[in-house]
């Protein structure tokens, strides 16, 4: 066991999002990465989802830290919730030194541009060899704040040997080169002077270079800018704390003083770029928020791309927008987003500058690890050390080099509203049930003594059926017969009661509808 390290993935492969990747060497486990993911349609009404903790919750004593790449939520948010869990003795994100290696702390991390600034990626010196950890990035030659990907110190970690790369293979599938996010800025300043009403921009409240780019244009037009939305006031804040984000004095107003200021003299950034029901912009674009309107005239530039999923509600955004007579800029029609994450050509790019010995491509959907590992492939990387893992899947480095050991098991927790994975199976099934079948509900009342006789009963359905009644008149009948059949051979009990009618009403619906609803029979003695 000793000079080998191995790798665990608890989320992040397979998928875009709950990023977490194990690294374990001679008893000692250092975490990269501790993410979470937003719901997909079949996690009705969850919150947020997360890694299963259990594979660290089972080595709590053997955990050193947990370092994190960047700020954006796929890699961070799950922080707080495995803190609760499992004693974290130190987090790495800035000056630290790395217990595991002997160097200083910026020699650890390597520069990386993304769509958040302080990006960078890992390297982690072990017994097995060096490794080096991407983290999300782009080789943006132009970044906003002029930090671009270190690819020098790439280069140097190339020329000493890097025995493992994970890297980001998020757009792996797509041809040449991310545009840098100046373009984006760009087209702001090309957008902006021709409009004479309201601007609206809407975009990730964590995209500091991106509100930056809109405020500086604003600014020089003699616009005042408002900023809406909680997490976006918020990371605002931090970031002009921080000085990562800059904005001259007395240009910012308050949503009520928005009324005193003509049209043409207003920036709005918000949240809600991806159709949040209760986002800033879903409230605007329905007329229900209460201090921002859009009318004809104004301008609604949605500056982010929806994340897979979320194309339908974006879509209903843009046209309850569109209804106001609003324009609605978006990235389908105007050059006004653009990834985070580097294309083939930069993948190549750094698989030619790091020359790793092995590669394991992380961070994207199997489809996308599958194109990465066919670019390392074509970038010289034998085959054989090219590791295609899932989620859960053990890989080892060894001074032999890299392969899958094993398996553990990892799945998934969810969060909703306050509670923390007690959400089961069981709750998303109702779930998925009521919002495809629908649900009847049964109310019958029944006399309590050993001559039982029932009242009349009473049916509500929800989702199902043609509207004309006639089923549910049926239904109605057999309920009835149902009852009377029982009462009659003296089954009393209420439980047996409501569990017949359950079954038997059941029957008839999926006979006539082929429809399975959830069936809440209410059996009440009188
Ligand atoms: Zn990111
Ligand atoms: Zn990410």
């Amino acid at each position: 066991m000793a000079d080998t390290c191995r790798i665990v993935a608890l989320g992040g492969l397979g998928e875009v999002g709950k990023n977490m990747t194990v690294y374990e060497c001679d008893g000692a486990i250092v975490v990269v990465d501790a993410g979470l993911a937003f719901p997909r349609d079949e996690h009705l009404g969850v919150d947020l989802v997360l890694p299963d903790f259990s594979y660290l919750r089972e080595r709590a004593s053997s955990i050193r830290a947990v370092i994190l790449t960047h700020g954006h939520e796929d890699h961070v948010g799950s922080l707080p919730y495995l803190m609760r869990e499992v004693p974290i003795p130190e987090v790495w994100a800035t000056r630290l030194t790395l217990g595991l290696v002997k160097s200083k702390l910026d020699e650890q991390f390597v520069r990386m541009a993304h769509s958040i600034p302080d990006s960078a990626a890992v390297v982690l010196e072990t017994p097995a060899g060096r490794i080096v950890h991407t983290g999300d990035y782009k080789l943006d030659h132009t970044p906003v704040d002029g930090l671009k990907t270190d690819v020098g110190k790439l280069a140097e970690l190339g020329n000493q040997g890097v025995d493992l790369l994970l890297g980001d293979s998020t757009n792996a599938e797509r041809p040449g080169f991310t545009q840098s996010e100046r373009i984006v800025g760009e087209a702001f300043r090309q957008i902006f002077p021709l409009r004479e009403g309201r601007i609206l921009v809407a975009s990730f409240a964590s995209n500091v270079h991106r509100m930056q780019q809109a405020v500086d244009v604003a600014v020089d037009l003699g616009r005042k800018v408002c900023i809406v939305g909680r997490s976006m006031r918020k990371n605002t804040n931090i970031a002009r704390n921080l000085g990562y984000m800059e904005v001259p004095e007395g240009v910012l107003v308050r949503p009520p003083e928005l009324d005193e200021i003509l049209p043409h003299e207003q920036l709005i950034l918000c949240t809600g770029s991806q159709g949040e029901p209760l986002s800033a912009l879903t409230r605007i674009a329905y007329n229900d928020h209460p201090a921002i309107h859009v009318e004809r005239g104004d301008t609604v530039i949605i500056s982010a791309k929806p994340v897979p999923g979320n194309e339908l509600r974006v879509h209903d955004t843009i046209n309850q927008l569109a209804k106001t007579g609003a324009e609605v800029l978006h990235q389908e029609i105007a050059p006004v987003h653009v990834s985070g994450h580097a294309c083939a050509e930069e993948l190549r790019t750094l698989l030619s500058l790091v020359r790793p010995k092995a590669v394991m491509p992380i961070h994207g959907e199997f489809r996308m690890l599958a194109a990465h590992g066919q670019l390392a492939r074509e970038s010289g990387v034998p085959a054989a050390n090219i590791v295609l893992a899932e989620n859960g899947t053990v890989v080892e480095l060894s001074r032999e080099g890299v392969r899958v050991v094993g398996e553990v098991e990892t799945g998934v927790t969810f969060v909703d509203g306050l509670g923390v994975g007690d959400v089961h199976d069981v709750a998303l099934r109702d779930r998925r049930r009521l919002s495809e079948d629908g649900v009847l509900i049964v109310v019958a009342t029944v006399a309590g003594s050993d001559d039982g006789t029932a009242g009349p009963t009473e049916l509500i359905a929800r989702g199902f059926g043609d509207g004309s009644g006639e089923l549910l008149e049926e239904l109605r009948e057999e309920a009835d017969r149902v009852l009377q059949d029982l009462l009659h051979n003296d089954i009393v009990e209420i439980k047996l009661l409501q569990e017949h009618l359950h079954d038997e009403l059941g029957q008839l619906v999926y006979d006539r509808t082929h429809r399975r609803p959830m069936i809440l029979p209410v059996v009440v003695g009188v």
